[in-house]
C-alpha cells in the first residue's frame, strides 16, 4: 500500500524534535552536528533569536495579504537587496523553482519586447539543477530528472560543463541567454573558475544576450560573498534567489536589472504567497545579519579553517576521500567510497552531511559556524572515515 506521504523521497530514519544554532537534536537526545543545513536552507543555524523575533513579531500582525495590496515588509526586503547588489528590482516567490520559472519567463518576454520574439533559447549546462518544475528539468535536461515526464518543455540547448567550443557554437540566433549556477550545488560542488564566469560575461555582452545566474545554492554569503558571482567581479542580468535568503522560511526571489526586467509589466506574472509578510519580515532579518561586511568576514575565516582541516582530513584518509573542492561554506568531499556511505557513518557519529552528484558529500553549514565547531565536524568526519578504512 501507497504511503500516506506520496514516496518519493529516500529518508534517514532520523527525527529531528529541536534545533539549536549549528546543532540538531534527535528524539532520543542525540546532539547531531549539522554540516547540512537543511540544503543550504538555515544560513543563520537553527532557532537564531533575531530570525524567531522577527517571525513572532509578524506572526502576531498579520500572516498573509495578497499582492492586490501594498506589503511593507515585502518593500523593505527589496529595497534592502537592491541596495546591496546589481539588481534594479525584485519579484519574491516562495521556492528556487519558481525563481527559474520566473527568469525563464522574463528572458523570454524580454525578446519578445525587442521585437526579436525568436530569441527563445536558453543555454544551460550539464550538470546543474535549477529545480523540478517543467521548466527546471528542461533546463537541466538530466536523464533522470526529465525521464517519464515528456513532453518536455522545449528551448533549452545544454552544453557539456567546460567545453567552450560547444558554448560558442551554441550561441546561435535564437539564443536569447545563457543560464548557469556560478557553484554547481546538487551536481557535486563544482565552482565555475572565475574566469569562466568573466568569460561567460563577455560573450553574453559580445552576442547581446542575457545572463542569468542561479544563485539559489550558491549565494546569501554561502561562498563568503553575498552573491557568488561578486567573487569574478561581474555582474548578471537576472539572478535566482531562494534557499538561504529564508533562513528556512520559505522565500525565494528573482533580482534584475531595469532592461532585463522590462517586458515584465503589470499583469505578466503573480504568486498567491509570494513575497507575504511573514517570508519578508525574515528575509529581511537574514539579509540585516547576511549582508554585514563583518559577518561575511567571519565566514570567511572559518571557511579557511574548514577548508585546511578538509585538506588534512583527505590526506589522512586517501582511501576513503579524494579531493576537497568549493568555495566559502559550500564545499565538497570527492569521496572515493561510495557517498551514501560516507554519509551513513556520518549518522553514525552524529554527523550531518549531504550527498551529491559526483560522488561528493556536501558541506553546507549554517553561515554560523563557529571555529570550534568546524573542527568538531573534521573530528566526526575523521570518525567516520576510520569506520570505513
Ligand atoms: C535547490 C535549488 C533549486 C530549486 O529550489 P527549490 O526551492 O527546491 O525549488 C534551484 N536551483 C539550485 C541551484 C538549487 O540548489
Amino acid at each position: 500500500m501507497i504511503s500516506s506521504v506520496l514516496p518519493t523521497y529516500s529518508r534517514a530514519p532520523l527525527h529531528f524534535v529541536k534545533g539549536e544554532g549549528c546543532w540538531l537534536i534527535e528524539e532520543d537526545g542525540r546532539r547531531f552536528l549539522d554540516m547540512g543545513a537543511g540544503i543550504a536552507v538555515n544560513c543563520l543555524g537553527h532557532a537564531h533569536p533575531a530570525l524567531v523575533a522577527a517571525l513572532t513579531e509578524q506572526a502576531n500582525k498579520i500572516w498573509h495579504l495578497s499582492n492586490l495590496y501594498e506589503i511593507p515588509q515585502q518593500q523593505e526586503l527589496a529595497d534592502k537587496l537592491v541596495a546591496a547588489t546589481f539588481a534594479d528590482t525584485v519579484f519574491f516567490t516562495n521556492s528556487g523553482t519558481e525563481s527559474c520559472e520566473l527568469a525563464v519567463k522574463m528572458a523570454r518576454k524580454y525578446w519578445y519586447e525587442k521585437g526579436q520574439p525568436e530569441k527563445t533559447d536558453i543555454v544551460t549546462f550539464t550538470g546543474s539543477f535549477h529545480g523540478r518544475s517543467s521548466a527546471g528539468i528542461a533546463a537541466a535536461g538530466s536523464e533522470k530528472m526529465i525521464k517519464g515526464f515528456g513532453p518536455i518543455l522545449p528551448g533549452f540547448i545544454h552544453v557539456d560543463w567546460a567545453d567552450h567550443d560547444a558554448l560558442t557554437a551554441a550561441i546561435t540566433d535564437t539564443v536569447g541567454a545563457i543560464l548557469i549556477e556560478p557553484v554547481q550545488g546538487e551536481g557535486g560542488i563544482r565552482p565555475l573558475p572565475d574566469q569562466c564566469l568573466k568569460g561567460l560575461r563577455d560573450l553574453c555582452d559580445e552576442k547581446g544576450i542575457l545572463l542569468i545566474l542561479d544563485e539559489v545554492q550558491c549565494g546569501m554569503g554561502r561562498t563568503g560573498k553575498l552573491f557568488a558571482h561578486e567573487w569574478a567581479g561581474v555582474e548578471p542580468d537576472i539572478m535566482m534567489v531562494a534557499k538561504g535568503i529564508g533562513g528556512g522560511f520559505p522565500l525565494g526571489a528573482v533580482l534584475a536589472t531595469e532592461e532585463a526586467a522590462s517586458g515584465m509589466t503589470v499583469g505578466t506574472h503573480g504568486s498567491t504567497y509570494g513575497g507575504n509578510p511573514l517570508a519578508c519580515a525574515v528575509g529581511s532579518a537574514v539579509m540585516d545579519h547576511v549582508a554585514d561586511p563583518n559577518f561575511l568576514a567571519q565566514v570567511n575565516r572559518v571557511a579557511g579553517t574548514l577548508r585546511q582541516r578538509l585538506e588534512g582530513l583527505v590526506a589522512a584518509h586517501p582511501d576513503v576521500f579524494e579531493e576537497v573542492r568549493g568555495s566559502g561554506l559550500m564545499l565538497g568531499l570527492k569521496c572515493r567510497k561510495p557517498n551514501a556511505d560516507v554519509v551513513k557513518v556520518g549518522y553514525a557519529v552524529e554527523l550531518i552531511t549531504v550527498p551529491a552528484a559526483d560522488n561528493v558529500i556536501r558541506l553546507l553549514p549554517p553561515l554560523t559556524l563557529t571555529e570550534d565547531e568546524a573542527a568538531e565536524a573534521v573530528n566526526r568526519l575523521d570518525a567516520a572515515a576510520q569506520s570505513l578504512s
